[in-house]
């Protein structure tokens, strides 16, 4: 069974980067019927905090990718970390090096006036010294020759000269282990399968897949997603708009509409743009990633917001936009129909919220503009003979006030627009609202009338 993971540092927000990793991760256990685990990579505790985890956590929960079991914690992990290096030391192959930050430098610089590479010679291998309590870290005794081969499902297959893979630092002074040893005995540990990541991480794989073979493990399957580029070409990085997937939240994106873009950021079914979720995980497979860089594009990110914007119940929106609103909706007329008028309408969540708001504060100044396009003196006695009809009325709704308008505008020889605009710019602050018939429907007999009389006098 296939089982994969997503292994975020805790040592910042989640961008749109590692947003896609999990989403990736996660389609391609859905897809199999796997499982989707999580490991928080906080070993670099310096740099890693409580509330970086929880915003990767949240951003994972938005977004839907729910994960199997409990996170898992790297740092509760060390003594496996440690016994798999003990096992490499006894073993041979791994070593102690002594080698002082002097004489690395002193090593690198010779290297380097020598036109080689700077990579560690592997001097401590046969260091027959050794300087009693004398800090060392330990190394990994990695082949001198030969290949290593990482069989890459989105890459292809890559070759790594071992010649050009210098004995790997796998402990640090402090007894800490390094990264690449770490994920092998987690990865291994927590029986990933297939490990999905970005493809920085490409030049780690071969150290990784030798570590592997040392520790008598077998690899997992390895696919490594291109990186994601801006518009123009360059890395993706915070002028591109918004990384933060917290950000695109308080934007109005649906989580829906991000995982579908982010979806199509790199992957590729035919020249379909839209996909429910049940078909994203339907279809998924590695095999139809690119294997090149994919560039950010705003529009169509936007575009398939309002496609899903639209496509949403109404009712799975209140939540958010009673969130965004951020004031008590409770006087007013319920959210759920108030969403319902303005999902046709509304460019995004943020966009729908601001559109609501007039239901549920009165407006306390017109749109100037507005104001001089659209009240004549002719206006007043239309508004007061609606006034005066609406408070007549037993059987309030927003047809019947929307016929009324209509028979007014045709007795007076105008047409609807006349009375009908500035009712709305009075019950709503501006020239633009959902319907009149909803809008007043929705706002009621008193509110309407309140809103109508508050601006008259
Ligand atoms: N913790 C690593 C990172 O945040 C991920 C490593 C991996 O996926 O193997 O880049």
């Amino acid at each position: 069974t296939v089982r994969t993971r997503f292994a975020p540092s805790p040592t910042g927000m989640l961008h749109i980067g590692g947003a896609r990793t999990a989403l990736f991760a996660w389609l391609y256990a859905r897809h199999f019927g796997g499982e989707f685990v999580l490991r928080i990579e906080d070993t670099d505790r310096e740099r890693s905090t409580d509330e970086a985890t929880k915003v990767i956590l949240d951003g994972l929960a938005w977004l839907g990718l729910d994960w199997d079991g409990e996170p898992v914690f790297q740092s509760a992990r060390e003594a496996q970390h440690v016994a798999a290096v003990e096992k490499l030391l006894a073993q041979g192959k791994a070593y102690k090096c002594y080698c002082s930050k002097d004489e690395l430098d002193e090593m690198r610089e010779g290297q380097r006036e020598a036109g080689q590479k700077a990579m560690y010679d592997g001097r401590c291998r046969s260091r027959k010294e050794h300087p009693e309590g004398a800090p060392y870290v330990v190394r990994f005794r990695s082949p001198d020759e030969g290949e290593t081969w990482v069989k890459d499902q989105v890459l292809g297959d890559v070759c790594f000269p071992n010649k050009e893979l210098d004995d790997l630092i796998i402990m640090r002074t402090d007894g800490t282990p390094t990264y690449n040893l770490a994920v092998v005995v987690d990865d291994a540990d927590m029986g990933i399968t297939h490990v999905v990541r970005g493809s920085d991480h490409l030049n780690n794989t071969p150290r990784q897949i030798q570590l592997y073979e040392a520790l008598g493990l077998i690899p997992p399957a390895f696919a490594h997603i291109p990186l994601i580029h801006g518009p123009d070409g360059a890395k993706m990085s915070k002028r591109h708009g918004s990384v933060a997937i917290t950000e695109y939240r308080e934007q109005g994106y649906l989580p829906h509409a991000v995982n579908n873009y982010l979806a199509r950021l790199g992957w590729s079914h035919g020249d379909e743009e839209v996909f429910s979720e049940a078909q994203l995980i339907e279809l998924f497979d590695l095999a139809q990633v690119g294997k090149g860089a994919a560039r950010f594009d705003q529009q169509k990110l936007d575009w398939l917001n309002g496609h899903w914007l639209r496509e949403s119940k109404a009712a799975d929106l209140v939540a958010e936009v009673s969130r965004l609103l951020a004031i008590d909706v409770s006087a007013g007329p319920d959210l759920e129909p108030v969403i319902a008028s303005l999902q046709e309408r509304s460019k995004n969540l943020v966009d729908l919220a601001e559109g609501a708001r007039f239901f549920y504060e009165a407006p306390t100044a017109y749109q100037e503009k507005a104001v001089k396009k659209n009240f004549r003196d002719t206006t007043w006695p239309l508004l007061e003979s609606f006034i005066a009809r609406i408070e007549a009325m037993e059987d309030f709704s927003g047809e019947a006030a929307h016929a009324l308008i209509g028979e007014i505008c045709e007795t007076e020889g105008v047409n609807m627009g006349k009375l009908a605009q500035p009712i709305r710019i009075m019950v709503a602050g501006g020239p633009i609202s959902p319907p009149i018939d909803l809008t007043l429907g929705l706002l009621g007999k008193d509110e309407t009338l309140a809103r109508l009389k508050s601006g008259i006098t």
